[in-house]
């Protein structure tokens, strides 16, 4: 029989995303209508080893749920991949009287999450924290949706310029292992080509594209590109090699790097992330343990958290074929 639970604490841990505190006031009003306390750890892993923890009341979570950021602070603990340090945190958690933890936060959070339970059979739930979306067992991660709409934002103001100059911009936006950001602010954004890590275009398809969208009368173009997208140059480079390898384009690269990760969460993101609250704690509550929260066909779903982590999310392929058909 597990030990009931009767005080649950939660962090955030890894990069920072939009919801984070939509999620975290989610957790704290959940445990609150369930009358179980709520311990809020600050500094993700790093805190837990310290001992840095507040007690938190439905009322300690108002006026959060449109703020971007995570009001608990994150970071990231070296300490905790050694034994030592996750014996030290699993001191202050029992000096503490907390049963079970929800982890906000990335594939490494959740890594760390597994073999802390493993270690000391502590009860953990995560929750998926990241504007990559690059989590296997859900369609959203808490952050990807309000990202895309940043992004395709300055995608927007950026073609403004684009076109009043007759200027080819590369933008690059976040995805150093999947291209889901890309892919889907390169459709909405209207960009020419979108280059990503699953798939290499090639530089001589790419100016070939280029060239093509230009006699096809586009007097402005934007290509958008993943951090880690396949073609092997940096950002730079490649405005460099386009520079050498076409003429008449005035050639120009935006990196919008942490702006993406920032700003008010949208509404999808919000309830996401309220939805996610409620089933990491009432799953606690059911003795469930080691798993992950998400969205999956639109209902909460649970996927162990073995799984989460070592699944590898795929590219959707007919969103790559909508965009060769938009670029026409
Ligand atoms: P993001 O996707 O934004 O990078 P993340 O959760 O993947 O988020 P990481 O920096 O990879 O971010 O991991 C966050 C923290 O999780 C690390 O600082 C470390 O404390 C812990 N962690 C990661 N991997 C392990 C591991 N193998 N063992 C123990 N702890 C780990």
């Amino acid at each position: 029989m597990p030990k009931a639970i009767k005080k649950i604490g939660v962090l955030t841990s890894g990069g920072d995303s939009p919801g984070m505190n939509a999620a975290i006031r989610s957790v704290v009003r959940t445990c609150a209508y369930h009358n179980v306390e709520c311990v809020g750890i600050y500094r993700g892993y790093e805190g837990l080893i310290e001992g840095d923890f507040q007690l938190l009341d439905a009322r300690s979570v108002r006026g959060i749920i449109n703020k971007g950021g995570t009001m608990l602070k994150s970071a990231r603990s070296k300490e905790f991949r050694e034994k030592e340090g996750r014996q030290k945190a699993f001191r202050k958690l029992s000096e503490a009287s907390i049963d079970a933890l929800v982890i906000i936060g990335g594939d490494g959070s959740f890594t760390g999450a597994m073999i802390f339970n493993e270690e000391f059979d502590f009860p953990v739930i995560g929750i998926p924290g990241t504007i990559d979306n690059d989590i296997v067992g859900t369609s959203n991660t808490l952050g990807f949706d309000t990202a895309l709409n940043t992004v395709v934002d300055a995608i927007d103001k950026i073609r403004d310029t684009a076109s009043s100059h007759n200027r080819l911009f590369f933008v690059e936006v976040m995805g150093r292992d999947v291209g889901h950001i890309a892919l889907n602010v390169g459709i909405a954004g209207g960009a020419e080509e979108i280059l990503i890590p699953e798939e290499d275009l090639g530089l001589d398809r790419l100016v070939e594209s280029l060239n093509r969208s230009r006699k096809s009368g586009k007097t402005s173009s934007i290509v958008v590109v993943a951090e880690g997208d396949k073609i092997g140059k940096n950002i730079f480079e490649l405005k460099d090699y386009v520079d050498q390898n076409m003429e008449g384009y005035d050639v120009r690269v935006s990196v919008l790097g942490h702006m993406q990760r920032g700003g008010p969460p949208s509404c999808f993101d919000r309830v996401l992330a309220s939805r996610m609250g409620v089933k990491a704690v009432e799953s606690l509550l059911e003795g469930k343990t080691n798993y992950m929260v998400g969205l999956m066909n639109g209902a909460m779903e649970l996927t162990p958290l073995e799984m989460a982590i070592k699944g590898k999310t795929k590219i959707n392929l007919e969103l790559l074929r909508v965009s060769d058909i938009m670029s026409t």
